[in-house]
């Protein structure tokens, strides 16, 4: 685009964004250029508005309004004991939507990763002991990725939590339902197998 550096920077920056490349950023630019008015002039406030007003929340982890405060430690009306910890808000949502569990969310925002430089701070873990032991928590619920460094973050809050006594548990992995056994990955057949339930004989 005639090699205009503001324009270069533009596409530079909506190409880092998730499943856009750079032909797409183009495709976009050109879209706001040729929109000035109805979108790319709105968008730019809009931007400013949630740069401004939109925060994380440091006692959970979820995106708050720095006016209204933050729904999920707001929702004190709904009175939970239980807390699930999640990687990302999406994690959160996906769990939401699918109405399996009643209770507060702690949002991570990353797991410890030796090469990411997330630094456990930014994990929110000592703020997630605090709430425990404030909320009368029974239950923490681990539901990070099963990767390795999901596993690792686990691992680490359950060693932070020692102290507290809550209850500890952390999400099943393993089989797919539906899943064939010849069809898995060695990473989810390790699990399955580690994770395995031991059956009881009962006489009902
Ligand atoms: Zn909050």
């Amino acid at each position: 685009m005639q090699n205009i550096s503001e324009i270069e920077e533009l596409i530079k920056l909506i190409s880092k964004l998730p499943g856009l490349g750079p032909k797409s950023a183009k495709r976009i630019v050109l879209k706001l250029i040729n929109s000035r008015n109805e979108l790319m002039k709105p968008m730019a406030n809009s931007l400013i508005e949630v740069y401004k007003n939109v925060s994380r929340c440091k006692t959970c982890g979820a995106l708050k309004s720095n006016s209204a405060g933050c729904n999920n430690c707001n929702s004190k009306d709904k009175k939970f004991n239980k807390i699930c910890v999640v990687e990302n808000i999406a994690d959160q949502w996906s769990i939401e939507s699918s109405n399996i569990y009643q209770g507060y969310f702690h949002i991570l925002g990353g797991t410890l990763s030796s090469y990411s430089g997330q630094r456990k701070e930014d994990l929110l873990i000592s703020s997630l002991v605090e709430r425990v032991k404030k909320d009368s928590i029974e239950e923490v619920i681990l539901a990070t990725s099963a990767t390795v460094e999901g596993q690792t973050t686990a691992h680490y809050i359950k060693d932070s939590l020692k102290d507290t006594k809550v209850k500890v548990s952390k999400l099943a992995q393993g089989l797919p339902v539906g899943g064939e056994i010849e069809s898995l990955d060695d990473g989810t057949l390790f699990s399955a197998f580690k994770n395995r339930n031991y059956l009881k004989n009962n006489p009902d």
